[in-house]
């Protein structure tokens, strides 16, 4: 069972996420958490290459390309492999966050993205994505102080948020959308509702 986290910046991602492997964990089944970028050694790189401040803002198609390639390396070597194992992985961003970043933030062709990412993971989809959504203005201040790339409007995050939603009304038996401003609690309540029918024996 694949299982992605997916949404604007400081919407609790990664708090969701340890807590739905928790969770999982306890009920006896094995669970990975993982994220994108920067889930393997060379993507930790990828990582450093993409957000950085000293490597400045990259031009749109390579940062593309750099995320592209980051998920090719982490869903080759860690994602398919722990699948085939029967485990339930669950990552901090997916493809949707280079559609809703690099597509519609940075102004690609979604489209012409979805393509490239596509390639990149093989075809790789998840089962279900949790979309924590909130403003944009309540997402930045929660994450100040954290490595992010300066200079990105408002609007620029408003167009991600879009994005995302977009996408889960798109194809709503494979989203769950949330509104990330409700309770730690019922967010994890909500998301193991959901999951709970799709967990393997
Ligand atoms: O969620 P995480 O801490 O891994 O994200 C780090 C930063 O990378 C965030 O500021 C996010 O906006 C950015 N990002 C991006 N494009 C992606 C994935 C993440 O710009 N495809």
């Amino acid at each position: 069972l694949f299982v992605c986290f997916e949404g604007g910046d400081g919407g609790g991602k990664s708090t969701q996420a340890q807590l739905l492997v928790d969770w999982v964990t306890s009920t006896g089944r094995k669970a990975l958490l993982t994220r994108q970028p920067g889930g393997t050694v060379v993507g930790q790189e990828f990582r450093r290459i993409v957000l950085s401040p000293e490597t400045g803002d990259l031009s749109p198609r390579t940062e593309a390309l750099a995320y592209a390639a980051d998920k090719a390396e982490h869903v080759d070597t860690v994602v398919r492999p722990a699948l085939e194992r029967g485990e339930v992985v669950v990552t901090d961003r997916y493809v949707d966050s280079a559609l809703a970043y690099q597509g519609a933030g940075r102004v690609l062709d979604v489209d012409e993205v979805e393509q490239l990412m596509r390639w990149a993971t093989g075809g790789l989809r998840p089962h279900l994505t949790v979309v924590l959504d909130l403003p944009p203005e309540a997402g930045l201040g929660r994450f100040e102080g954290r490595d992010r790339i300066e200079g990105e409007s408002l609007e620029f995050h408003e167009r991600v948020r879009e994005q995302f939603l977009a996408l889960a009304a798109r194809d709503p038996d494979h989203y769950l959308v949330l509104p990330a401003r409700a309770s730690v609690e019922s967010i994890h309540a909500a998301i193991r509702a959901r999951l709970e029918p799709l967990l393997p024996e």
